[in-house]
């Protein structure tokens, strides 16, 4: 999967669990859900599949170190008033996803640096991870935008 994915269907499969500022989810904890989502693809950059398949950040003990670093992260960057627990979980399972996507979307080097097989295989084709890209920004727009401002319309429409 593209980093696009991996940053926006984590914000889109918890953002009724987020912390929200008016009708939206909240922008830093949102932003680190999403970070922590594309986050394996920025400590390892890679554009073709044979250079995922060395990255280590795409193995299970990088996914766990991953999610033990988002709660302190999610501490630090939101405080300690917020519910920076259930954020940093959630930036936990973002950083998850992300290594679950791309098992089933070319394989990954599971379980580096024990072994260097590759766990996975190509499930799901390239064409469809371009569909993906657009339907999680276009559902990313209806969440934090569209969907917002409808419901701002509705209740300063409706009888008082
Ligand atoms: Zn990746």
């Amino acid at each position: 999967m593209t980093p696009v994915t991996h940053g926006l269907l984590p914000l889109l499969l918890v953002h009724r669990h987020l912390p929200r500022t008016g009708d939206r989810p909240a922008g830093r904890a949102s932003w680190l859900v999403a970070g922590f989502g594309v986050l394996p693809d920025i400590l390892c950059p890679h554009i073709d599949i044979a250079a995922r398949h060395a990255a280590w950040s795409h193995s299970l003990l990088a996914g766990l170190g991953l999610g033990l670093l988002a709660w302190p992260t999610a501490r630090w960057t939101l405080g300690a008033d917020a519910p920076w627990r259930r954020v940093g979980a959630l930036a936990a399972l973002a950083a998850g996803s992300h290594i679950a996507l791309d098992l089933i979307a070319g394989g990954v080097p599971l379980f580096l640096p024990v072994s260097s097989r590759i766990v996975g295989a190509h499930y799901l084709p390239l064409w469809l991870w371009l569909v993906s890209d657009a339907a999680c920004v276009l559902g990313v727009y209806l969440v934090y935008r569209a969907l917002p401002r409808l419901r701002s319309a509705r209740r300063s429409r409706a009888p008082r």
